[in-house]
């Protein structure tokens, strides 16, 4: 179903490709006809979290003896790739796929996973992960926010930013600082069940330029009481190197966003420069158009191919951080080249809503900074020079 003539990489199995079918399937028929409705009321509806659980594009990576499929991210790719190829860009069950379920697989306790994967398979429960705040997002070890020990408990404060499924999310991965002295060390992740904890609060969705079907919000944590067995790994001071080894996987994951998104722009604008006529001919027929979509197709050949190669070097736990740093800045950074030389071929309705390809202009530009800015990628790629 792709627009790029390559032969399927060597990562995609056979029950991927059934799945790849039923995800496309998903999202064509169960989102699409409402997209437009959630971009109005800025996020998706709750439901549709549980029929995702419910046709199994849920916590693919989760073990079956917690109720998942056992999957890898080999899974969360696919349907990380359909759901964007389907232009549903703003439901945020990649994130919660394939950033937050990971944190608990990998640095849960026994309690904890049964506790919490069941039900983020299912759909009961919507992950977010909380960095963000304020005043720090590039530089992280700035994180504020504290989480004080209280006898078996601990206190949360702190507001955090610009959270992906902020509005419906019920299990929070949050970034605090256990020992603020303690710079890095003193970071640690716990993990908040929202539903009926006193503290609590979610600010506003915030107003986002694209992405409008997500409810990206802020969060406000006032001595909000949670267990000790919220503390993600044995104990405090983790924070930071979770975070160290889950970022490359997320990273990976934007560039799929962003890969996705190129075959459906020049998906999109093929179909319109076929059927637009101008000076009575169709706009594909001027040799300005075929060079500008000669070069758009060569350049997303090239990056889907170092897209596959990072999934394939992932999936054998050889993925490091600067190489998923260059799929993520690489890629974003063409995504936004490609979509703004289509939406040029579509002349002005290029820039009327009604278009998928204007859309996609207002919702690529966040790849850019989200998970990451692509400076900072440079930085961490500029260390391995
Ligand atoms: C729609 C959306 C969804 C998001 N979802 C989440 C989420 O779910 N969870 C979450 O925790 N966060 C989320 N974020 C936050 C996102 O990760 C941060 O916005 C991002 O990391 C940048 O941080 P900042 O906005 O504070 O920018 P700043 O850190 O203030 O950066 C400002 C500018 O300075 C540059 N800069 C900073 N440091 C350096 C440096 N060392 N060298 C060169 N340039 C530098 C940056 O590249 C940028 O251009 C989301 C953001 C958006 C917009």
């Amino acid at each position: 179903m792709s627009v790029l003539d390559l032969p399927q990489p060597a990562w995609m199995s056979e029950d991927l490709v059934l799945l790849s079918d039923s995800a496309r399937r998903f999202f064509l028929e169960e989102c699409a006809p409402h997209y437009e409705r959630w971009e109005a009321q800025g996020s998706v509806d709750r439901d549709i979290w549980l029929k995702a659980g419910q046709t199994g594009l849920l916590g693919a990576e989760v073990p079956e003896a917690y109720g998942g499929p056992g999957g890898s991210f080999a899974h969360d790719a696919v349907i990380t790739c359909e759901a964007n190829r389907a232009g549903i860009d703003g439901w945020g069950g990649p994130l919660h796929n394939a950033i937050v379920v990971p944190y608990i697989v990998h640095y849960g306790s026994e309690e904890q996973k049964q506790r919490w994967l069941p039900r983020l398979v299912s759909g009961e429960l919507i992950g977010a992960i909380a960095m963000t705040e304020p005043g720090a997002g590039s530089d992280l070890q700035a994180v504020r926010t504290t989480a004080k020990r209280d006898g078996n408990h601990y206190l949360i404060n702190g507001a955090k930013t610009f959270i992906t499924n902020g509005q419906l999310a019920n299990l929070i991965v949050v970034v605090t600082k256990t020992d603020p002295a303690a710079g890095a060390r003193g970071t640690s992740l716990f993990v908040v069940e929202t539903d009926e904890i006193d503290g609590f609060r979610r600010g506003r969705s915030l107003d986002k330029i694209g992405l409008k079907a997500n409810d990206t919000s802020e969060l406000f944590f006032e001595d909000v009481r949670v267990p000790g067995d919220a503390l993600l790994g044995a104990q405090e001071g983790q924070g930071f190197v979770q975070l160290m080894q889950q970022l490359p996987q997320e990273r990976l994951l934007i560039a799929i966003y962003a890969m996705a998104r190129i075959e459906r722009a020049l998906t999109v604008t093929l179909d319109y420069v076929k059927s637009r006529k101008v000076f009575g001919q169709p706009v594909i027929e001027f040799q300005n158009s075929q060079f500008e979509l000669a070069e758009c197709k060569s350049e997303a050949t090239v990056a889907k191919v170092f897209v596959d190669h990072c999934i394939e070097r992932h999936l054998q736990g050889r993925l490091d951080t600067a190489t998923a740093s260059m799929a993520k800045y690489w890629v974003t950074d063409l995504q936004c080249k490609i979509i703004d030389r289509c939406l040029q071929l579509h002349g002005g309705y290029g820039y009327m809503n009604e278009y998928p390809i204007a859309r996609m202009y207002r919702d690529a530009r966040v790849e850019r900074i989200y998970g990451g800015t692509n400076e900072i990628m440079k930085v961490l790629i500029a260390r391995t020079l």
